[in-house]
């Protein structure tokens, strides 16, 4: 064992000791540094220092879903996309490398994998998705072989999925599967395809982007992802509605719709989503067996009290996309709640704000925004009429902004 590593396990031993310990300031405890929890972490520390925060996080890097799709076309590396979370310590976060493992929420306790708990005062839980391999006959026998792939939570396979279209023979066919909304990222899998359309028109002229989308039109920017697959890609990118994946054939290198078959070179499908595991272990899913529904001027779960639920995981609010935008907002709206109430205050509603640039070559991109505030007679969260719309056309300006905007929101969240 390295230095490094002891002195990461003494410390997440000894912040588990304080579990039974007295303790004069209050204490909130995040599960997941994703968008989400990195954010929410930040800023209760932010603004109310006296509160003690406990980040508790599996992964020792942050790699960003946006951006992750300009990998997969070669524009970018994926040491780009990869960020450290040490910006936290800065404002006072501790952060526990491990997997939270399950709460006792009568107790107000976390366990860890690695063994002791955690106490709080407050839990906040933002673990991302996992996937319903289920639902796609053959799924996790064909990725386990690594011949099958999502690439929907960025990282190892989001390298391997490069290597595969680097790979590939010019003339070959990369299949790109899109589950039933909602997903993470709307707009995701449309710039995914995109931008590998691009490497292919540069890298692989015969070669073609076969889209197998379960929803009848795709979900997001529809105008502008067609306009742009008409003016750059023709005859590169074949777009097929109400395809859904029912499963795979890792042998054959088939995924299996349900009235046909379709081959590929490559096989990119993405299975249907539901909250992170964690969530699922803690009792918070509410709804579909899926996702978490919360109250949306705390972020706190209706299902249970003093644990607050952030981003993907999240029962989306109506028109509400599952982003990092989003992430990031309910954070700071969890966060202002958190330390009014940790300080015997009542949390007011507030507006938040998503914004998704996608790519749609190495250079150009799109945009779509929207604003949502809280309607006391709906109860929810719901889109500002008016507000929010998409980029007139695609452009470079875009592309700019949307670098910007990655760099703004992986420095607001971890920095
Ligand atoms: C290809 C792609 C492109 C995208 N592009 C954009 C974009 O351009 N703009 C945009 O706004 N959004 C984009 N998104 C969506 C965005 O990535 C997600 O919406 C966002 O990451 C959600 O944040 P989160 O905090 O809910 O989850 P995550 O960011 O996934 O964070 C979850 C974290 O929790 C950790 N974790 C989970 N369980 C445990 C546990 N039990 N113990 C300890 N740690 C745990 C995980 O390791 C992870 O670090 C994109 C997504 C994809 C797939």
């Amino acid at each position: 064992m390295k230095r490094r590593d002891f002195l990461k396990l003494a410390g997440a031993a000894s912040l588990a000791g304080c579990a039974s310990t007295a303790q004069s300031k209050a204490r909130v405890v995040v599960i997941g540094g994703g968008f989400g929890g990195a954010t929410a972490a930040k800023y209760i520390r932010h603004w109310d220092p006296s509160i003690d925060v406990i980040l508790v996080e599996r992964d020792a890097d942050f790699v960003s879903c946006p951006i992750s799709n300009l990998v997969l076309g070669g524009f970018s590396g994926i040491e780009d996309v990869t960020q450290s979370r040490d910006g936290l310590q800065r404002h006072g976060v501790k952060i526990v490398r491990d997997e939270a493992v399950g709460v006792d929420p009568s107790r107000r306790i976390v366990r860890l994998a690695r063994g002791g708990d955690l106490s709080y005062e407050r839990l906040v839980v933002s673990p991302g998705i996992d996937f319903l391999y289920g639902d796609v006959a053959g799924y996790e026998a064909a990725m386990q072989s690594g011949r099958v792939l999502h690439a929907w939570k960025a990282g190892e396979q989001t390298v391997a999925l490069r290597r595969q279209l680097e790979e590939m023979r010019d003339g070959g066919v990369y299949v790109l599967s899109i589950p039933v909304a909602p997903y993470r990222c709307p707009p995701g899998p449309y710039e995914r395809a995109s931008v590998v359309a691009a490497y292919f028109k540069q890298a692989k002229p015969r070669s073609k982007v076969l889209v197998l989308d379960a929803n009848p039109d795709i979900t997001s920017k529809a105008g502008l992802f067609k306009r742009a697959w008409a003016d750059l890609y023709p005859g590169i990118i074949e777009y097929h509605g109400n395809s859904r994946a029912v499963g795979v054939d890792a042998p054959g290198m088939k995924v299996k719709l349900e009235l046909e078959e379709v081959q590929g070179d490559v096989l990119n499908v993405v299975p249907p989503h539901r909250a992170g595991d964690f969530a699922a272990k803690a009792g918070l899913i509410t709804t579909n067996n899926r996702w978490c529904d919360v109250d949306w001027r705390t972020m706190e779960s209706k299902a249970v009290k003093g644990i607050h639920v952030l981003g993907d995981a999240t029962l989306s609010a109506p028109a509400m996309p599952k982003s990092a935008s989003m992430a990031n907002n309910h954070a700071k709206i969890a966060a202002a709640a958190i330390v009014e109430l940790l300080n015997g205050r009542d949390p007011e509603p507030v507006k938040i704000i998503n914004t998704c640039y996608s790519f749609v070559s190495g250079k150009e991109a799109i945009r779509v925004s929207s604003v949502h505030e809280w309607d006391a007679g709906q109860g929810t969260l719901v889109p500002v009429k008016g507000s929010g719309g998409v980029s007139a056309a695609r452009s470079e300006a875009e592309a700019n902004y949307a670098w910007s905007w990655a760099k703004t929101i992986w420095f607001d969240s971890l920095g």
